[in-house]
């Protein structure tokens, strides 16, 4: 089972302790750090599929660190959601300009927040609707983070889980690095083509336990196919 990673930025122990454990309980895996540095030290070593955002830190503010992602072409498409005390009107107007896709505002009912992770996660992955599918063997469920092998359990990160998707609801059709980019990682995120050998790589070790790997094909100087023929 794979689940979406979290970034929590919070520099209160006791919320950022509170935050990891609703996330977690909700079967995302979470990472914390307590400053917009650390935060983004982290965003480029390694993508969350979501950040948690405080709006006060120490140093650079929630505010800013997500203009900086913005301006980025590598983490403009990470979605961010604010967290904040302030709840006044005009706040949160500033918190969504900043590029915050969604807001709320503290104490929070952890059931309310867990309902606004889903729904951003949901948003920004448009072209992975929460229907099962299954090819060759394999089923993936979105909805639930999930895929199987006939049956078992198949450990996939969250890139190798869309990459997947995309070629299990795209069978017997050659895709170019490039394409493969576009339809997988969207235009808005920034990385080289061999990123896709190696997600490519990963996903073939993840299915190679169940005789699966030569699913994926490599199509010589044109890129790759996922055929169950
Ligand atoms: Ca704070």
């Amino acid at each position: 089972m794979t689940s979406a990673e979290i970034l929590i930025v919070e520099d209160e122990p006791a919320i950022q302790e509170l935050l990891s454990f609703n996330v977690m309980r909700a079967g995302f895996r979470a990472v914390c750090v307590g400053d917009a540095d650390s935060a983004w030290e982290q965003i480029h070593s390694h993508a969350p599929n979501l950040i948690l955002l405080d709006w006060m830190l120490p140093g650079i503010s929630g505010v800013a660190l997500a203009k900086q992602l913005r301006a980025d072409a590598r983490t403009r498409g990470i979605p961010i959601i604010m967290l904040t005390a302030r709840s006044e009107e005009r706040d949160k107007v500033l918190g969504l300009e900043s590029g915050a896709d969604d807001y709320i505002t503290k104490p929070f009912s952890p059931r309310e927040l867990m309902a606004r992770i889903r729904a951003v996660l949901r948003r920004h992955v448009p072209q992975m609707p929460d229907e099962t599918v299954a090819a060759g063997g394999l089923e993936l469920s979105p909805a639930s983070h999930r895929a199987t092998a006939k049956g078992r359990a198949v450990e996939l990160g969250p890139t190798e889980f869309r990459l997947l998707h995309f070629f299990m609801t795209h069978a017997e059709r050659v895709y170019s690095r490039t394409q493969l980019l576009d339809h997988v990682w969207g235009s808005q995120v920034f990385v080289e083509e061999r990123t896709v050998d190696v997600h490519i790589r990963r996903l073939r070790v993840a299915l190679e336990p169940f005789g699966m790997d030569g699913l994926i094909q490599t199509v010589r100087g044109s890129g790759y196919r996922f055929s169950v023929s």
